[in-house]
């Protein structure tokens, strides 16, 4: 496939009829808002042109499944991967409109929590840039992830209404319309089969974005679900004489699809959100069995077309409802209808913490899905013989893998016996899920175990994000990398060149500058972009450690106060995290690195040493501005709990070194880039078993390490909290009687080690940009195209 042309004449005449839509008189006539509208609006247009990606001979057809879709800002990115954008800026400039400013209005589409919504995404344009035909199937949330503030310190949540009806990117596909029910009965037909009876009824509506692919003229659909009731208005109950009860169902269409649940790596067990997952998934189904229908294939042939890629267990009840809709609708027998969707079905799993690892109530899954309840009930009585045979007289290892336990649905189970394969997200992580969380299933099939480490896109994150960056490789390589990361390899040569050095270093400086206006105008606080700016945005979670790299800070001020003469490293701590609304520990962890920041940025002493910064509303358009000026990239999590990260490799592709600990992604990225140019630290997987195994005692520890007991005593005793000795209680807790489960104590001295390695290195400012540029160099690995290759390879197009 080969680039789009852009026509300037078409574009002209679609800005042209968008305008006019608005009902004002000429172009000039639009607010600011309103030209961004115009824009995406005449782009869409032009994009619903382009061909879908076509499969080539014996390619399946992959449906990614995934209850998160963080896409980001797409008039730009959409720009870029077509190659408009200098062209579209060149058409406004008449009009004294500046394209890049323009953009600044777009609110990012916040479908997503985090890490895995975001991986989504970068694997849509993956898919799209490698012509892998496929299709997004989501929701369609009236509010995505809430907006952060702080008030003193404290995080509030704002609703994120995102005016998804007025989304320009968006095309609601009537066509597509599914029926949806939910909860009723089961019956016996006359021929004794059973038949499901549902209660209540949605439609969904399927809204379509176009994810462009790079450079190659074709694009790919994101289809998100949004629920309705059946008809504005129920005729028939409103005959019946059930005037209210009708009303009251369009209510609960409405619900649905209206806010995404705040949670990263947490179950929470909500009724409302497996009606959510059973929406998404009902609708997927009856999507592809439609497309695979119209295409005159039957229903046998379903595993050679098709596959569907599930993003954790959160879309799992596509299993149950696709042999529920072969069973029922279809008519076919349970050995049929097996033999089709066992070879459909492939699992992604993000996590090993249990807390994470979803588990539905029996009773609620009968209620509201009594047939798939029937169903699972069968896949697991099925199963359970084949367990005897291989374990006879075993009641523990039944206990382990069985699907229905204890009165609870396990996802993650019923994802390894029904589906084809099973993948970790990188190399570390995939060997735990056979060794600690499936060893069982390994057992039983080998085969079905992979590993696909993760990928980012090039495209945003480098590309777009870092356009300076990009142009300095782009001349000094005179290649196409964008889709060819491993490109970056040839940068090697250049990072023992004094000019290459500068000009990388000015470019990094650059990006620090542009951070620090943002971090003023954002929080009044003034940083100077000649001090390290050490970066560590996430989500909030206990496993990630935000608070480790609290106890550095207090740390760092504490050596400050007692040495003021001494040599030492400026450092701006920049932090941006959100915590669930639910999870009392992640929002006090906020409020102690707020209520830090506000003491040390208020003290003279420290003026022109540390900043703290916690930049509010952390978000996919905040990680743009952020990453390009990173210089520190803080990777800290306990080993064995962050299954693979990605912020990880985006800050390592701009050129941020890395500090952090062996778990996840940070064993390849430690392999790629060399050992030299990482800072490791801290207690492996292994030695975290261990010591966990021993009776880990944090207060023992503490009482050893005096510097360490007197930085715990400052929080306790009210230092940074206008004496208030309560005001980190939960926070103190955890660290203490609450037995540090994350080991941050016993971290603490290797990792304020790793951080003097740290600041010896800034000292020789060549030898750091140098590691730096290798650093992008040794990472086109990241590359979310390479991963979708690997998935290509290893899971969709393999031999089965
Ligand atoms: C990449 C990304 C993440 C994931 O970050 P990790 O450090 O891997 O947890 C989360 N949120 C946003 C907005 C991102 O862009």
């Amino acid at each position: 496939m080969s680039q789009q042309k852009f026509s300037k004449s078409r574009f002209a005449a679609a800005l042209t009829r968008q305008w006019q839509q608005f009902g004002v008189t000429c172009a000039q006539a639009m607010t600011q808002q309103q030209w961004w509208q115009a824009v995406s609006g005449a782009l869409a247009e032009q994009l619903a042109a382009l061909p879908q990606v076509k499969p080539r001979r014996a390619q399946r057809h992959v449906n990614y499944l995934s209850m998160e879709f963080l896409v980001g800002r797409l008039t730009g990115n959409n720009l870029l991967n077509l190659g408009w954008y200098n062209d579209v800026a060149a058409l406004l400039e008449p009009y004294e409109i500046s394209l890049s400013d323009l953009l600044e209005q777009e609110v990012d589409p916040a479908l997503g929590n985090g890490g895995l919504g975001r991986l989504a995404a970068c694997y849509l344009d993956a898919m799209a840039t490698r012509g892998q035909p496929g299709t997004g199937y989501g929701l369609n949330y009236q509010y995505g992830l809430f907006r952060q503030s702080f008030d003193d310190g404290q995080q509030k949540e704002a609703p994120d209404d995102w005016h998804r009806d007025r989304y320009p990117w968006f095309h609601y596909n009537r066509a597509r319309d599914v029926r949806v029910g939910l909860g009723g009965s089961v019956i016996k037909t006359e021929e004794g089969k059973p038949l499901w009876q549902p209660d209540r009824w949605f439609t969904g509506e399927a809204w379509e974005l176009p994810i462009v692919g790079y450079r190659n003229g074709v694009t790919l659909p994101l289809c998100l679900w949004r629920a309705r009731s059946p008809q504005p208005f129920n005729l028939t109950r409103f005959n019946d004489g059930k005037y209210l009860k009708a009303a009251e169902d369009g209510v609960n269409a409405e619900s649905l699809t209206q806010v995404l649940y705040p949670n990263d790596n947490h179950d929470e067990g909500k009724a409302l959100r497996l009606m959510q997952q059973y929406f998404q998934c009902a609708c997927a189904i009856a999507d592809i069995l439609r497309r695979h229908h119209l295409a005159g294939r039957t229903l046998q042939q379903l595993p050679d077309f098709e596959v569907i890629q599930l993003n954790d267990t959160h879309p799992t009840i596509a299993i149950p409802e696709l042999l529920r809709v072969l069973l029922d609708e279809h008519q076919l027998d349970w050995d049929a209808a097996w033999h089709i969707s066992s070879r459909l079905f492939a699992y992604t799993n993000h996590t090993l913490m249990p807390e994470a690892l979803e588990k539905w109530d029996e009773r609620l899954v009968r209620k509201l899905l009594p047939r798939h309840h029937q169903i699972v009930k069968e896949i697991n009585k099925r199963f359970h013989a084949l367990v005897r045979q291989t374990w006879p007289g075993d009641d523990a290892v039944w206990e382990k893998v069985a699907v229905l336990h204890d009165r609870q649905l396990r996802m993650a189970n019923l994802c390894v016996v029904s589906g084809f394969a099973v993948n970790g997200v990188a190399a570390l992580h995939s060997g735990l899920v056979v060794k600690d969380l499936f060893p069982e299933y390994h057992q039983l099939w080998p085969q079905k175990f992979h590993n696909v480490t993760n990928g980012i896109t090039p495209r945003r994150w480098l590309k777009q994000c870092n356009p300076a960056l990009a142009s300095l490789i782009d001349q000094t390589l005179n290649v196409e990398w964008a889709n060819d990361l491993e490109q970056l390899l040839s940068l090697e040569k250049h990072a023992g060149k004094k000019a290459f050095r500068q000009r990388y270093r000015e470019i990094k400086q650059q990006n620090k500058r542009q951070l620090a206006d943002y971090i003023q105008t954002c929080t009044g606080i003034i940083v100077d972009p000649q001090a390290m700016f050490d970066v560590q945005i996430k989500r909030l979670h206990e496993y990630k450690r935000q608070h480790l790299g609290l106890l550095h800070i207090l740390h760092c001020y504490r050596m400050l106060l007692d040495n003021p003469n001494a040599q030492r490293v400026p450092r701006v701590f920049i932090f941006g995290a959100k915590a669930a609304p639910g999870y009392v520990l992640a929002k006090n962890i906020i409020y102690a690195i707020n209520k830090v920041a506000q003491v040390i940025n208020n003290d003279p002493r420290a003026a022109d040493w540390l900043k703290v910064v916690l930049i509010p509303d952390y978000r996919v358009s905040a990680a743009e501005m952020i990453i390009p000026a990173a210089d520190l990239s803080e990777q800290i999590s306990t080993a064995g709990y962050e299954a693979s990260g990605t912020g990880n490799m985006k800050l390592a592709l701009n050129g941020a070194l890395t500090i952090g600990t062996l778990d996840g992604a940070n064993v390849e990225i430690a392999e790629q880039v060399g050992e030299e140019n990482i800072f490791i630290f801290g207690h492996s997987v292994d030695e975290v078993k261990a010591l966990k195994q021993q009776g880990y005692d944090p207060r023992k520890l503490r009482k050893q390490d005096k510097h360490l007991d007197s930085l715990l005593r400052d929080l306790e005793k009210g230092v940074f909290s206008q004496k208030d000795k309560q005001a980190f209680a939960p926070l103190l807790h955890s660290l203490t009687k609450g037995g540090d489960p994350w080991l941050v104590l016993a971290d603490f001295a290797s990792y304020c080690a790793a951080q003097q390695r740290v600041d010896q290195l800034w000292l020789d400012s060549e030898s750091w940009t140098r590691k730096a540029i290798l650093n992008t160099a040794r990472t086109g690995f990241f590359s979310a195209d390479r991963a979708i290759s690997d998935y290509q390879q290893r899971i969709w197009q393999a031999k089965r």
